[in-house]
């Protein structure tokens, strides 16, 4: 038997229409905030995601699908969303006219080669949105209130947004020589990944999971003393903007978030104080460091997964069934054309109609009725038809009435 790949999973049935519901909540949302859909490809040249965004980031390093195609190219598999719309962005000049942003949203597959674990998966889904050609805190506290409206609309109300600034590139450098000196005498005593990230990228020692306890950390000097006029005003703006706006936040000096092309403000919404479900930031550089003009941009992605565990485990309740409106049963094979045809019609007309595709018994057609759930159904026979009528049945009711052929969508329209 061929199975699944580790790290990935089937998704059916109900499992299917629930997502369909929430995508229709978030497409809705995001049509709210004048966002447009984007879909990129799956793959895209590995230096996309190799060169641009920097090598010394976690995910680069261990957690992209790379291969070479059968043409020799080298090939990743989209890790994230941000850079390929960035691609699209600079690609297609989306630049020519920045006196509005460009908004876009994405509701895509990503792939990375993790460890598979609860909540951890190698095919998983991001949703997500960009917003370039702003560099304006409005933008920021725009991203993040949709961000942040997203999970409250889906019914998870206790939702926090991390905040934390990593200033402009002069706050940012300055801040990291400071840290530097702090860390170098006691480097030693923190974890084999930080004393590598100490060269690579010494922000990322800050949200070590794993030295998170650990008093040397603990007493890291602050971003805040660091930033320069102009990065602490855009900073209090922002935070401004979000208490008029009613959103729940905390600054939270030690997040810098794992990519390293953030810039400015980085976020992250947490479930309960504890569970991250999706981050975001500023990125200024990254459209020029891709090949681009020099645009600023923001953006945010959901866990969408993890989303979807966390309304199943809150018992958040999605209106999702999988029952049928009509069933069509047929008492012999001279009422199967009716069937036919009469279903597309029903469906056409905008109801969920079944009919026996297995030539059964009108027994086992009266089961597949149950099965479905069907709330109404319909014994075709040749007497009824004769008359160009049908009886249609309440299966719950059990009450039935003689209905026009002619009329079968009215009567349908008005009981349903
Ligand atoms: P990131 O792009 O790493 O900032 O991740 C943004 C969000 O995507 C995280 O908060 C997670 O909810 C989700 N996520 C990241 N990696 C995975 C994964 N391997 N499987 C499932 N969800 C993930």
């Amino acid at each position: 038997m061929i199975t699944k790949q580790k790290g990935t999973y089937d998704i059916y049935g109900l499992e299917a229409k629930k997502r369909m519901y929430v995508n229709d909540i978030l497409d809705a949302l995001c049509q709210k905030y004048n966002y447009s859909n984007i879909i990129t490809p799956v793959f895209e040249a590995s230096e996309l995601f190799h060169r641009g965004v920097g090598e010394s980031t976690d995910m680069v390093q261990k957690e992209t699908y790379d291969f070479k195609d059968r043409g020799d190219r080298d090939i990743t598999l989209r890790p994230e969303g941000t850079a390929g719309v960035v691609r699209w962005f600079i690609e297609n000049k989306m630049y020519g006219n920045m006196s509005d942003p460009v908004k876009v949203y994405y509701n895509m597959k990503m792939y990375r080669y993790e460890r598979p674990q609860s909540g951890r998966q190698r095919e998983f889904t991001q949703w997500g949105f960009e917003c370039f050609g702003s560099d304006d805190a409005l933008a920021d506290a725009e991203v993040i209130s949709l961000a942040y409206n997203a999970y409250r609309l889906l019914g998870l109300d206790n939702i926090t947004i991390k905040l934390n600034t990593l200033g402009d590139a002069e706050s940012r450098e300055n801040y990291k020589v400071a840290l530097k000196k702090y860390l170098e005498p006691n480097i030693k005593d923190l974890c084999p990944d930080c004393q590598e990230r100490f060269n690579k990228n010494v922000l990322r020692i800050l949200d070590c999971k794993f030295d998170a306890e650990n008093e040397i950390l603990k007493n890291v000097p602050k971003i805040n003393d660091y930033l320069n006029e102009e990065s602490l005003n855009r900073f209090n703006k922002l935070t401004e903007l979000l208490d008029l706006m009613d959103i729940n936040y905390v600054v939270d000096d030690k997040l810098v978030r794992g990519l390293d092309y953030y810039t400015h403000m980085v976020f992250e919404v947490v479930l309960d104080d504890s569970y991250a479900l999706g981050g975001g930031g500023r990125y200024n550089n990254l459209v020029e460091t891709l090949g681009g003009p020099s645009i600023p941009a923001v953006g945010f992605a959901m866990g969408y997964d993890r989303t979807m565990q966390m309304l199943d485990e809150k018992g958040i309740e999605i209106p999702v069934n999988d029952d049928v409106d009509v069933y069509l049963l047929y008492v012999s094979e001279d009422e199967k054309e009716t069937a036919a045809y009469l279903a597309q019609d029903l469906r056409l007309n905008g109801f969920i109609c079944e009919t026996d595709l297995m030539s059964k018994s009108l027994k086992a057609q009266f089961k597949s009725v149950d099965r479905y759930n069907s709330k109404y159904l319909i014994v075709l026979n040749d007497k009824d038809l004769a008359n160009d009528e049908v009886v249609i049945k309440d299966n719950k009711t059990k009450e039935e009435e003689h209905v026009k052929l002619n009329d079968l969508v009215d009567y349908l329209d008005m009981h349903m």
